[in-house]
């Protein structure tokens, strides 16, 4: 018997999006499941960019391997889709190059923080002017669902079948550790918050980290018996508080506990480029 769907509206001929501009339209449709959260994050981000007003040949935006690591291929700017776990070496090497250029690194928990881990940490050391967006959704979702840096203690994966025994990394702590001088933390279900954490992550100098945490419905989020994309936007809203300014330490994540979202840094430090042009001077070199 054919399965009966619903007819899809037609688009008004010649109407756009207004966010449209900042798409690969000949791409769309995108690859990523329903219920998935990886398209607030994208709409949020040209939401953001349209904000900032930046000239768009003046923002490059890199990821590395995932269903998070897809984005910047969406965006009709300068991206860059790298090897696994390598986006901030290549981020990197552009603003080095380029000190002028908005750098945004779009990656997911597994990649930033697994095989791309130790590139971060010392990034956030140097206190480079990189702005990283991590969506966190517990496992590899691309992969097929292994657990990874984040899955929570007790986490049902691939690879995890009868529960997670690793004690995760708590992103907010580690980033703040490790030096960045802007550190958030929101949920997919906050739009207009990210959009605002990215927009101020983006304009504060220095190494800025917003942390979003997004639904997993096919692999996390199944496995976990949370359900859908939109009972797990239930989930945050009855677990998440914001608490702005709150010590890092805190912002761990214990499923079926409540947790912090919220604005957990922001301290004014040099930057890389700014110590690196105080020692070129010092030493009588090119400024
Ligand atoms: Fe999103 Fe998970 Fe599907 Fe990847 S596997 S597109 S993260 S729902």
């Amino acid at each position: 018997m054919p399965v009966k769907t619903k007819p899809v509206p037609e688009l008004v001929p010649g109407a756009q999006h207004p966010m449209e501009k900042y798409l690969r339209t000949d791409r769309i449709p995108h690859i990523w499941c329903s219920g998935c959260g990886l398209g607030t994050v994208l709409g949020n981000f040209l939401y953001a960019l349209d904000e900032l007003g930046w000239d768009p040949d003046s923002v490059a935006v890199v990821a590395g391997i995932g269903c998070t690591g897809r984005i910047p291929g969406y965006l009709r700017l300068d991206t860059y889709h790298t090897t696994h776990g390598r986006a901030i070496p290549f981020a990197t090497g552009l603003k080095l190059a380029n000190p002028k250029l908005h750098v945004v690194v779009i990656s997911g928990d597994g990649d930033l923080f697994a095989i791309g881990g130790n590139h971060l940490i010392h990034a956030a050391r140097r206190n480079l002017d990189l702005t990283v967006l991590c969506v966190n959704n517990f496992n590899y979702g691309m992969t097929g669902g292994q657990s990874g840096p984040t899955t929570p203690l007790d986490g049902r994966t691939t690879t995890t079948p009868f529960g997670n025994f690793e004690h995760p990394f708590n992103l907010v702590h580690l980033t703040a550790s490790a030096g960045a001088s802007y550190v958030a933390r929101w949920t997919t279900l906050d739009g207009r918050r990210m959009k605002q954490g990215m927009v101020e992550a983006m304009t504060h100098k220095g190494f800025t980290f917003v942390e979003i945490i997004a639904p997993c419905p096919t692999n996390y989020g199944r496995r976990n018996k949370i359900g859908e994309g939109l009972d797990e936007l239930r989930y945050y809203a009855q677990h998440a508080a914001i608490r702005h300014g709150a010590d890092p330490k805190e912002a761990g994540i214990v499923p079926g506990k409540p947790f912090l979202v919220g604005k957990f840094v922001e301290a004014d430090k040099p930057t890389y480029l700014e110590m690196y042009a105080a020692k070129a001077a010092e030493m009588g070199g090119p400024k």
